[in-house]
């Protein structure tokens, strides 16, 4: 069942929480040995017991799996890092505040790549997370723990973070929705930041009506986050079902159909248009010839504010310390032992583009690319709606498939230009590419959500028809 259904059963009193729960928790016992989606769960008694206390909020009590670099007081935040190991935050997130307000209870933290980096779930210091729909595959990242309980049936939704497209990869490589909002419009409060400039909170759920739902809760001002957007709560169900989309007009980008693509999932875009254009919807051909320096930009970018932003793990002030003679010798005991390879990667390769001397031609170059490919985007929307297009050049890869870390990085091709550009973007379930579930993207202008979200339902229909 979705959230939306579970909550009209709760609220017909066809279930109770506890029911609710408890087939939960039979699914996390079948299915969690295998999958590892969760690095902690709660105690389901407990969130039973709150039944009564909850039943008159909006989420009734149901339980929401939150990844696990947004901060929760009930259980530790570890980021999927050793150097965090353990770590109890003496707050919550603001996203995790607004679920408990509407009545939501934390259900337990999801696995991902250590600080969000990568698009796989292996880079966690606690074991990988596996793919629902074939275990010898990657969820994808690095919310993957988030994509594999809901996709799992393990959760009824989940919080995730993007920042390059780790709530949109993982979403589409596991056959769920996965929905990213404008840069700014869910607080980063509490969230453990990667990329400041990039960094967003989305959902994973089952439908697109759940994403809406759950966005409705989590979005809106936030005083604590100096880039919150002063924007009012809205509620994003609202206008879902509208019977066309006759007045919508939808850009395909050639660069997001590049000739590497699988013959199979050249089918499937075919097949969205032809979906869309049932729909009433303009399909139009268009050209983002900035695609390709996105990624180079965005492994820049990040990567610089990512070595800024984790100096504050010093065996100081938080979580794991290796004792050492001075203070500088604990220091690099401590980050040594602390981080894995591919963050120690970041951290150097962040270093290095903001050191001086570099600092022009890296970095400095790589935000003046990121204005460019906004501005592009900026241009297409003055023709078009929506841009529409593969989530994920490919299905699901196995596990350790992708050892080098540009092929991994690869994987993030179509949602790194967007993230770049601050916009909001959803994956739902696009069909099929050798078995395997494959995303279909659409990506709105800057504060788009409502369209995008009523496109995205609309096109759900149409394709699981
Ligand atoms: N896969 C990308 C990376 O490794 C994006 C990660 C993310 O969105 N958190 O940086």
């Amino acid at each position: 069942m979705s959230l939306t259904e579970t909550l009209t059963a709760l609220n017909q009193k066809e279930l109770a929480l506890a029911d609710v729960v408890a087939s939960l928790w039979k699914r996390i016992e079948e299915r969690e040995p295998e999958i590892h989606a969760f690095i902690r769960l709660a105690d389901p008694e407990a969130l039973m017991r709150r039944e009564e206390a909850l039943s008159s909020q909006p989420l009734r009590g149901l339980p929401i799996a939150i990844k696990d670099n947004l901060t929760t007081v009930d259980l530790p935040t570890t980021c999927g890092s050793k150097s965090l190991s353990g770590f109890r935050p003496p707050f919550d997130a603001t996203c995790v505040t607004r679920l408990k307000a509407a009545g939501a209870q934390v259900q337990g933290k999801t696995n991902l790549d250590e600080f969000a980096m990568g698009s796989s779930t292996e880079h966690s210091a606690f074991g990988s997370t596996r793919n629902p729909c074939d275990p010898d595959r990657v969820p994808g990242g690095s919310s993957g723990g988030s994509a594999a309980a809901v996709a799992a049936g393990e959760a009824l939704a989940a919080l995730g973070t993007d920042t390059g497209g780790s709530v949109r990869q993982p979403a589409a490589l596991c056959g769920i929705v996965g929905l990213r909002p404008t840069y700014g419009r869910v607080s980063r409060w509490g969230l453990v930041a990667f990329a400041s400039s990039l960094d967003t909170v989305g959902v994973l759920a089952r439908t697109v009506r759940d994403a809406a739902l759950v966005l409705s809760i989590i979005a809106g001002h936030d005083p604590k986050d100096a880039t919150s957007l002063p924007l009012p709560p809205h509620d994003y169900t609202e206008n879902l079902e509208t019977k066309d989309l006759q007045d919508l007009k939808i850009g395909l980008p050639r660069e997001y159909v590049p000739p590497g693509l699988s013959p199979a999932a050249r089918g499937l875009v075919d097949r969205w248009c032809q979906a869309l254009q049932e729909l009433g919807a303009e399909v139009v051909e268009i050209s983002l010839p900035l695609t390709e320096y996105a990624l180079p930009a965005y492994y820049l970018v990040s990567s610089a504010e990512a070595s800024a932003n984790l100096a504050r793990y010093d065996g100081v002030r938080y979580g794991l310390r290796v004792p050492g003679e001075l203070m500088a010798e604990m220091m690099a005991a401590t980050r040594t032992a602390g981080f894995g390879r591919e963050v120690k990667r970041r951290i150097m390769l962040g270093t290095f583009a903001l050191s001086a001397g570099y600092y022009d031609q890296y970095y400095g170059k790589a935000q003046r690319v990121r204005t460019l490919i906004a501005r592009e985007f900026e241009a297409a929307f003055q023709e078009v709606d929506l841009i529409l297009g593969p989530t994920s050049p490919t299905p699901a890869f196995r596990l350790g498939e992708k050892a080098d870390p540009l092929s991994m990085y690869l994987s993030d091709v179509f949602t790194l230009p967007s993230a770049l550009a601050g916009l909001p973007a959803i994956s739902i379930p696009g069909g099929e590419v050798e078995g395997l579930p494959f995303g279909l993207q659409l990506i709105a202008p800057r504060l788009g959500e409502e369209k995008l979200l009523r496109a995205a339902y609309a096109l759900e229909a149409a394709l699981s028809a």
